[in-house]
């Protein structure tokens, strides 16, 4: 029986482990099959403080791992399949096991979203990709778009610059979503090139992307662009579709109530799974450190 059962380990399942082990709880994380979240797939993070030259990512995210480890956290490096929420102690599935937890924090995050136009699908890895720093490199002086108008989409054409020809930034509306520190980067960068008012209808290409279909959403017209890359930066969706009873808000992002809590008494939320206004790692540690807290309180109460 742990004390804590952390579900997720991005910066906020990580940073809950690192408080929940010092208060002495025995806690286990749920790492998943793919461990550290979001930032697993970024390159340089400059605004994590501590890092006054910036830090990769995946390094980033090592080192809160490792020091998670180092105050005893067991990790168990599936994913959470299913668990019954209903009552303290908690039963939580990982892979063929079950574990029981007293306290649960979920902390799963939140995943890309897609455009779920024809073609986008099958062409994941052949063309489509939605992780500028993990793909941009396969794009040397190659013709890609970047779909989105928000700071995610700035910066993954930011990224693909070092290495393609050319990036247009094709966004549905006219005023961009982007902070303007982003925007300015962007359309300083004489790679880059916007197309407003404009929708991605449909993506083309036998084995890979080859063309791609647009509509302009004023006028309607339809038109082609050949390339060979297209980058979707449209926000994310959070990952709340495998809890059952846990109540959740109009966009599917977990219910916060009284900071970090949700509405079954032990379980406690953290991170992008329930934030989806500052999505930002150090926001995510800050929830993974407040539910923390809140978590070794109610084991109290319970004494
Ligand atoms: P956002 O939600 O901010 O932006 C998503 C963009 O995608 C919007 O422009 C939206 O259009 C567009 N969009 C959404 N759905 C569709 C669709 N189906 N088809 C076409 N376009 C679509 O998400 P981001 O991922 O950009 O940013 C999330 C958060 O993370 C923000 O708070 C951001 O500031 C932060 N962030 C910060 C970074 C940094 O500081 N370096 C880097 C990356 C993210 P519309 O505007 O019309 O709604």
């Amino acid at each position: 029986m742990y004390d804590v059962i952390i579900i997720g380990s991005g910066p906020a399942g990580l940073t809950a482990a690192i408080y929940t082990t010092r208060a002495n709880l025995k806690t286990l994380v749920i790492a998943g099959g793919k461990w550290g979240g979001q930032l697993m797939l970024t390159t340089i993070v400059d605004n994590y403080p501590g890092f006054a030259e910036g830090i990769q990512g995946p390094d980033l995210m090592l080192a809160i791992r490792k020091q998670a480890e180092r105050f005893g956290t067991e990790f168990v490096d599936e994913d959470f399949t299913e668990g019954d929420l209903s009552l303290s102690p908690f039963k939580i599935k990982a892979g063929k096991k079950t574990f029981g937890g007293k306290t649960v924090i979920i902390a799963t995050g939140a995943d890309t979203k897609w455009l779920d136009v024809p073609g986008e699908k099958e062409k994941i890895g052949k063309g489509v990709s939605s992780c500028a720093p993990c793909d941009a490199f396969f794009f040397k002086n190659k013709k890609v778009i970047v779909v989105g108008g928000g700071d995610s989409a700035m910066e993954e054409a930011l990224v693909l610059t070092n290495f393609a020809e050319s990036v247009n930034i094709v966004y549905r509306g006219e005023i961009l979503r982007a902070s303007q520190i982003m925007q300015d980067k962007a359309k300083k960068n004489s790679k880059i090139k916007f197309i407003f008012n404009t929708e991605v209808t449909k993506i083309l290409g036998e084995e890979k992307v080859t063309e791609v279909e647009f509509k302009n959403n004023k006028t309607n017209e339809i038109s082609k662009m050949d390339l060979d890359g297209v980058f979707v930066a449209i926000g994310h969706i959070p990952n709340t579709k495998v809890f059952r009873g846990i109540e959740l808000d109009e966009r599917d992002y977990i219910k916060v109530r009284d900071h970090t809590k949700t509405n079954i008494e032990g379980v406690f939320v953290a991170g992008d799974v329930h934030d989806s206004h500052y999505r930002q790692a150090v926001t995510a540690a800050g929830f993974g450190c407040m539910a923390a807290l809140e978590a070794d309180h109610w084991l109290r109460g319970q004494e």
